[in-house]
Order: structure tokens, then C-alpha cells, then sequence
């Protein structure tokens, strides 16, 4: 008989190479407190290949300029940079052309980008928006927003004990009245990967459209938009190892040309007199403004670095660990894992009775080992969980079996502080 960790441990060497994995990723060698550093909060943000790192210093020393408004080297440079990376991303979730594709900030800025535009051509008093007790604030406050603004109604799709979403709640909510629904792909508090293809189909069955929070999806799982049939995804390129301040906003055929305008400014017009304006055709109708051009240039170094490595073998390398961690972790007295859906990225959730979670967290850097704690911006998941919040352990390509031990140890510390 195997144990579990050696069955695991060859799982992961069959599925990809971690050590060469870390190797690339510089940050993973320091020492916080002395400790060498278990990273457990990519689901806050990742941490950042040299691939990335390299191509944002080079864009700065060889490459920088204004994109789109130039002739010189310079900006032709600049702007060949920028829309290779719109390529990239185009070819990462299969959309269909790269003008289906728009870059923001964050996640949380595409979300309020549909909010605000779609809102204003379609949302009416009286109207129904239908979003999850288990989103993101991020996708739950816009639309909020939205609803003051309209006098629409917001409903929310109930969760079952385990964290799936109620799919018969889901398909009662939808009506007439239901303009769009808005869910996420995975949730970042339970780690479940909701059912999104069917969810798609039942909506479009009623003719209505889908918006997914794609954040913590697409890091973790291979995207085919195409496939999934949604109308719009938004993600954030530095929950993926990409650089800070590049979010994505995909829209579905010719959705973006039935949307006004998000944020006016330069780069977005056609013409301009002091009456009126004309728009640009998208995506520039909605990208205002000179963007974040360098960490978007950057940003296509962490998809290929991705690509390379492959999405289905990062899935399986962190259900390896996951199944080892939630074992170990599970088993410790006290403990009670929050979200036990069968379908799960790499995200464990738990509490310990007797302690705050942040007193875990607290300990836990102590060790060196990084997790969060926290209501994880999910506060209507974390009442419906009757905890207010939890402590989260988050798994990408660069963890080892070695950092999940480390997560075990040290909560057992946590054990002996309060016992
Ligand atoms: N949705 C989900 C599911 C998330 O996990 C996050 C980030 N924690 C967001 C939205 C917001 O992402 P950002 O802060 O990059 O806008």
C-alpha cells in the first residue's frame, strides 16, 4: 500500500517539474523572518516568473512609448507589444477575434465596465439581475450599484452545505424579468468550480446573457470562451503571474459594439468637435486613456509562460496538493473545511474552534508560511457559513508537498498556543 503523499508525490512528478518551476520564480527564495517562505495566498496574487519580470525591465530599457499615436520607432514599437499581448489572450481563452478583447486594471474593473455600460443600454426599474451568495464583492457591489441607479432588483443563486451552487434555486430565479446573470467561475473563499457550461445553456435558454468573474478561473483551468458559450469573462492578469494592474474584460461577438462607452477620453473617439463626439470602433471605444502599456506587455510573458507549462498539468498538480492538505489538514481536530464541493480549484478554507482565524494566519507567518484570513471580500458566503470569516490556503504550480507539510506543522503549532 501507498501512502497518500507518496501516491501524490508521484502524481506531481509525472505531471509537471515544480523544482524547475521555482527556480524561475526569484521571490520564492527569500526569508521572511528567517524562514524560507511557503507561499500560500496565490489566490490573492501570484507571484511572478523571471519570464515576466525580465519583459517589463526590457520594455522599459528598449521598448517604451505611447502606443497608437505615434510614427516614430518608438511608439510603432510600443503598440506592436501591446496588441501581440491582446493575441496572446485571445488565443488563451479561444476567443473567436482579438476585438472581443478589452484590458482594464482588474477584475473588479471589467465587472463594473458591464455593469455601467450594459446597465445603462439595458437595465430598466423593475428588471432582475441575478448574481450568487457566493460572489466576490467584485461582482456583487457593481451591480448593486447598478440597481440603485435603475431600480433594478438584485438575486442571489443560494449555495448547498457543500458550496455548490443550488442549480434548481438558479433556473427558478430566471424570468422575464432577468436581464443578466452574473456568477463566478470558481469561487475564491470555497474553491468550487461551478458548472458553468450548463449554467450558460439554461440562461440562454430564457435569452439571457452571461457574465462570468473569471479570476480565479483563469489561472487554474484551461478556457475555451467559445466553448463555454458565455458573453462576457472578466479576469485579472496578476492573480496568473502577470504584473499588477492589467485586468481583461472579453465580450462575446458583437456585444462591445452594442455597449456605450464606459469612460470617455483620448483614444477612444473617432472625431471630436466641441458638440459631439463619434467612438472608435472596439475594443479602443473601451480602453480611455493611455493603459498600463508595460505590465500589459509583460502580461504576455506569464501567458506563455502558462501555455508552456500547460494548464491541465497545473490542475492536477494542485489537486494533488489540495487532496494532501485538506487530508492533513482536515483530520486536525477542531478543524472544519468550509466548501467540500466535488469540483474544486486549489483553494482550502477551513476553521479551527477556538481560535480567529487571523491568530491562525498570525502563527502561521510566524513559520514563514503565508496564508490569508478573512472574509476574502465573500461576506454574504461567510454569513450563509455562519463564520465570519475563515483561514484560506491557496495552491498554485510553483507548491510543493513539501509546503503543504509545512502547513500542517505549523497549525499544529497553532494547536499548542491554544489548546
Ligand atoms: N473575483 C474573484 C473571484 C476574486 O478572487 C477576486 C480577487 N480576490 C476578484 C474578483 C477581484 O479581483 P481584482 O482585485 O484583481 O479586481
Amino acid at each position: 500500500m501507498t501512502t497518500v503523499t507518496e501516491r501524490t508525490q508521484a502524481g506531481v512528478m509525472n505531471a509537471l517539474d515544480v523544482h524547475r518551476i521555482r527556480a524561475d520564480f526569484p521571490i520564492l527564495g527569500i526569508r521572511p523572518r528567517g524562514k524560507p517562505l511557503v507561499y500560500l495566498d496565490s489566490a490573492a496574487t501570484s507571484q511572478k516568473p523571471r519570464q515576466v519580470i525580465d519583459a517589463l525591465r526590457r520594455y522599459y530599457e528598449e521598448e517604451n512609448g505611447n502606443i497608437h499615436r505615434g510614427v516614430h520607432y518608438l511608439s510603432e514599437l510600443a503598440t506592436a507589444r501591446y496588441d501581440e499581448t491582446r493575441e496572446a489572450v485571445r488565443r488563451f481563452i479561444n476567443a473567436a477575434d482579438v476585438r472581443e478583447v478589452v484590458f482594464t486594471r482588474n477584475t473588479t474593473e471589467s465587472v463594473n465596465l458591464v455593469a455601467s455600460s450594459f446597465g445603462q443600454a439595458f437595465v430598466r426599474s423593475g428588471d432582475e439581475i441575478v448574481v450568487s451568495i457566493m460572489e466576490h464583492h467584485s461582482n456583487l457591489v457593481p451591480w448593486q450599484l447598478l440597481a440603485e441607479r435603475t431600480g433594478a432588483v438584485i438575486r442571489a443563486v443560494p449555495v448547498t452545505d457543500r458550496g455548490e451552487l443550488d442549480l434548481e434555486a438558479f433556473g427558478r430565479l430566471l424570468s422575464h424579468r432577468t436581464r443578466i446573470v452574473a456568477l463566478t467561475w470558481v469561487s475564491n473563499a470555497l474553491g468550487t468550480v461551478n458548472p458553468v457550461r450548463r449554467i450558460v445553456e439554461m440562461a440562454h435558454a430564457r435569452g439571457v446573457p452571461v457574465l462570468l468573474d473569471g479570476a480565479q478561473a483563469a489561472p487554474h483551468l484551461a478556457i475555451d470562451v467559445q466553448a463555454v458559450g458565455c458573453d462576457f469573462l472578466a479576469f485579472s492578469g496578476h492573480k496568473m503571474l502577470g504584473p499588477t494592474g492589467v485586468g481583461i474584460l472579453y465580450a462575446r461577438g458583437d456585444w462591445f459594439d452594442r455597449l456605450p462607452p464606459y469612460q470617455g477620453g483620448g483614444d477612444m473617439i473617432e472625431t471630436v468637435t466641441i458638440e459631439r463626439t463619434t467612438f472608435a470602433r472596439p475594443p479602443s471605444r473601451f480602453e480611455a486613456g493611455t493603459p498600463d502599456i508595460a505590465n500589459v506587455v509583460a502580461f504576455r510573458a506569464a501567458i506563455e509562460y502558462l501555455e508552456q507549462v500547460g494548464l491541465d498539468a497545473v490542475q492536477r498538480h494542485e489537486h494533488l496538493l489540495l487532496g494532501e492538505a485538506t487530508v492533513r489538514v482536515g483530520a486536525m481536530p477542531g478543524v472544519r473545511v468550509i466548501g467540500t464541493a466535488p469540483e474544486k480549484a486549489g483553494v482550502l478554507s477551513f476553521t479551527m474552534e477556538g481560535v480567529h482565524p487571523h491568530d491562525i494566519a498570525t502563527i502561521l507567518d510566524q513559520h514563514g508560511v503565508a496564508i490569508r484570513a478573512g472574509h476574502h471580500c465573500t461576506q454574504p458566503l461567510m454569513a450563509r457559513f455562519g463564520c465570519g470569516a475563515t483561514a484560506r490556503a491557496s495552491f498554485y504550480l510553483y507548491n510543493t508537498l513539501d509546503d503543504v507539510a509545512a502547513l500542517a506543522t505549523a497549525l499544529e503549532s497553532v494547536h499548542q498556543v491554544f489548546g
